[in-house]
């Protein structure tokens, strides 16, 4: 790295820190990216000129509200509601809400402004946003998630519409969550648009969407892998989380002959060497979506399977890891176990699930690594359809759809390849996708002028 790029990457930090105080996740991911950014930026003047990396790095808007609700109990509950509307340069905001303890505003910020690279990558007319709440679904009956999803509604939904920002789901947020807000939104509002995706297919849904991202993700590291002439079929494949990315991602892994060992939750994961074939996942996903259960159970069902409590998957032996749960979950000792016992592919499903220094090793050992921003942009392109089924007013099959997802990750790829191949052919996903994401947003915003 050159003096000139070290000092520009330094000052830039150095004033988004100062102004964004204790926002440790926003700074991460923004540092992601002006390292991997800075070198294209200093070869293309007018990007620093007119400010367009800090111009990004600050929300257009920040919606910040009281969720004041009643628990079963008759007892008042107040929660937090946030809503970051980050850049309206391509297209109204879109990006999830995220229902889970752990929220607050510096991880939406960082999740926000990945989105919006993320969305422009997509090729769809999409801008980024995110939003939530520090609610926790987690052991609410469906009577208090409904209140609750009512009354954050009540507030959100002056903010959105279907030109302005539309919303879908993340962590914490499902069909369930989707239904009920779409509800409260309609009631209000007296009209029935396209404002959530998500949503349920018999109103306004797309085929395909709850698979999106699971689907996605592995389309991606097929791409990849085919770059090494490798294939998913007779692969050993880790994954972390059971959620909605998680399901999806097991059942086509499953699906191109890939075999995945392991599942997890926040409390631990589960090794089933004899793979989770498309029976267990059946259970899994009953156990998950119906009975909201843990996934510790799932030993108890298949008792060939081990469970480890408070640990990680990532110290299982296998050809490629698709972290799905959360931010932050493999660190750099677990990456270097990782490329150590010979994984050779890390697809992100999740946002950010590798920390700075796992994404380095990644990097260094010049294995295939798929950043989220890239990997697990089939969901919200799949939310981009289901926008223009909805102002189409028509349903797509469910073909069309995935004929449509895996062409988009092909065509991300692709994009990353064109923007991230060094010298030596190395394919650089993180620099692709930062770069061929940031252009267009960049472009649009100096076409509108200062706004
Ligand atoms: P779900 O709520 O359906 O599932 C989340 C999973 O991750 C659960 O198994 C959950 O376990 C686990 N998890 C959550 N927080 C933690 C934590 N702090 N430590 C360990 N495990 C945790 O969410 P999704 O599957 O929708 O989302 C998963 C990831 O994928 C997120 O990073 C999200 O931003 C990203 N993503 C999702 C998209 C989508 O379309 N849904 C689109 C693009 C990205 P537990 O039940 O114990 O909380």
């Amino acid at each position: 790295m050159s003096k000139e790029v070290e000092r520009y990457i330094e000052n830039f930090l150095a004033n988004l820190m100062a102004k964004n105080p204790h926002e440790e996740e926003f700074h991460q991911a923004v540092r992601e990216v002006v390292e991997s950014l800075t070198p294209f930026l200093l070869k293309n003047p007018v990007y620093t000129r007119l400010k367009i990396l800090e111009r990004m790095t600050e929300p257009e808007r920040v919606i910040l509200f009281r969720v004041p609700w009643i628990n079963d109990q008759g007892e008042v509950e107040i929660n937090k509601g946030y809503r970051v509307q980050m850049n309206s340069a391509i297209g109204p905001y879109k990006g999830g809400l995220r229902f889970h303890p752990s929220v607050n505003l510096s991880i939406l910020k960082f999740l926000a402004f990945e989105q919006v690279l993320k969305n422009s990558l997509t090729t769809l007319p999409m801008g980024g946003g995110k939003g939530g709440s520090d609610f926790d679904p987690k052991g609410k009956s469906d009577n208090e998630v409904m209140h609750f999803c009512q009354s954050f509604m009540t507030e959100l939904q002056r903010h959105i519409g279907p030109d302005t920002d539309v919303p879908a789901g993340d962590i914490g947020v499902g069909g369930r969550e989707i239904g009920f807000l779409f509800g409260q939104y309609k009631r209000l509002r007296n009209e029935f648009t396209g404002t959530l995706t998500g949503k349920g297919s018999d109103w306004g849904g797309s085929p395909l969407r709850p698979e999106a991202t699971g689907y996605g993700t592995t389309y991606f590291a097929q791409e990849m892998l085919k770059t090494k002439g490798e294939l998913i079929k007779g692969k050993t494949v880790v994954i972390s989380g059971s959620g909605n990315v998680s399901q999806y991602a097991v059942e086509k892994v499953t699906q191109l002959g890939g075999k995945v060992v392991t599942l997890s939750d926040s409390n631990g994961y589960i090794y089933d060497t004899t793979g989770i074939s498309p029976d267990k996942l059946a259970y899994v996903m009953e156990l998950k979506n119906v009975y909201r259960g843990r996934i510790r159970e799932y030993v108890n069902e298949y008792p060939e399977a081990s469970y480890f409590e408070n640990k990680r998957p990532w110290g299982v032996k296998c050809d490629i890891a698709l972290p799905c749960a959360t931010q932050n979950e493999i660190d750099g000792d677990e990456a270097k176990t990782l490329v150590e016992n010979g994984c050779i592919c890390v697809a992100e499903g999740a946002n950010m699930p590798s920390t700075l220094e796992a994404v380095e090793v990644f990097i260094r050992s010049k294995i295939l690594f798929g950043p989220g921003k890239a990997a697990n942009a089939g969901g919200v392109a799949t939310s981009g359809l289901e926008m223009t089924q909805n102002s189409m007013r028509l349903k797509w099959t469910r073909e069309e759809v995935d004929a449509r997802l895996h062409a988009i990750m092909q065509s991300i790829h692709a994009a990353c390849v064109k923007h991230g191949t060094e010298p030596d052919g190395f394919v650089n996903y993180v620099k692709g996708a930062n770069i061929s994401g940031f252009q267009k947003v960049a472009n649009a915003m100096i076409e509108q002028g200062l706004v």
